[in-house]
């Protein structure tokens, strides 16, 4: 089948804002992009090695009606919920939490000094399952495979496939593909992408052409949804890391209210008022 690469629709600088108890981080998928990029809701990159940017961690916290991926590339951090899941997840580790009705946990660094870094995608629920009992998956880096494409690069796959091989985390509503390259050299890569999807490259490392443009670090490439094409056509240099990310949207309405998303401002009255009286 010949390659046909979706374009660059948009390109989206990171913004850096500041979440939990003082966290400084940088957020690339904002609420303006939530129709647009359904089924994701959010992603974050935190990446410093001064503590004072992350020490503070996020004390506990309620979430209702999504998915989060928190997907680290250095350094540790701890979470723990009121279901009884505690970890600590490390560098290269995914940890795929479904809030479902209701979760209370905490994300804290374990560690005060150096380097963390790492990611958090927030993904959508159809509202079948918003109010579904809450799971949790940890993945060590052992679990998710890593490739080498024909070209050379590597490819990790954290959800959805790579030619034959299909990563660890899967989802039937939202199919979510989440893969991290590294790109080994200048030879163009074409990712395949389902039709029907919506997608973004983040790039983390390196000024890579997304589709023929150039896209500096910690910028999000929306990829146009054209019918006719398969995938999208990368091209950069050996260093370069980005992220592609594409799901099957949900095509339902969005109301979010900080910690909660839902399908009506009803259901996030009803949450609030579930996490005030104690009830996640
Ligand atoms: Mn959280």
């Amino acid at each position: 089948m010949s390659q046909i690469s979706r374009k660059t629709e948009h390109v989206v600088q990171g913004q850096p804002t500041r979440d939990g108890a003082g966290v400084n981080l940088i957020r690339v998928l904002t609420q303006q992009w939530q129709r647009r990029l359904d089924p994701f809701l959010m992603l974050d990159e935190f990446r410093s090695d001064d503590p004072n940017d992350y020490i503070a961690g996020f004390p506990e916290h309620p979430h209702r009606g999504f998915e989060t991926v928190t997907y680290m590339q250095a350094g540790q951090m701890r979470h723990k919920d009121n279901a009884g899941h505690e970890g600590v997840v490390g560098p290269g580790d995914v940890q795929w939490m479904t809030a479902g009705k209701g979760i209370l946990h905490s994300e804290t660094p374990e560690q005060v000094a150096g380097l963390m870094h790492g990611f958090q995608l927030w993904i959508n629920l159809p509202a079948k399952k918003k109010l579904a009992k809450p799971t949790y998956q940890e993945v060590p880096s052992a679990q998710i495979p890593v490739l080498t494409s024909a070209e050379g690069h590597q490819v990790k796959v954290i959800a959805g496939s790579w030619q034959e091989t299909t990563g660890p985390l899967h989802r039937p509503d939202t199919e979510p593909l989440y893969l991290d390259l590294q790109l080994q050299n200048e030879t163009p890569l074409f990712v395949p992408i389902p039709a029907g999807h919506n997608a973004f490259v983040y790039v983390v490392q390196g000024q890579p052409l997304v589709a023929g443009q150039t896209i500096a670090p910690r910028r999000m490439a929306i990829l146009s949804n054209d019918t006719q094409a398969n995938g999208v056509l990368l091209q950069g240099h050996a260093g370069d890391q980005l992220l592609v990310l594409s799901g099957q949207p949900l095509k339902e309405p969005i109301v979010q209210w900080g910690p909660f998303v839902m399908n009506t401002r009803d259901e996030i009255e009803q949450a609030i008022s579930d996490y005030q009286s104690g009830q996640l």
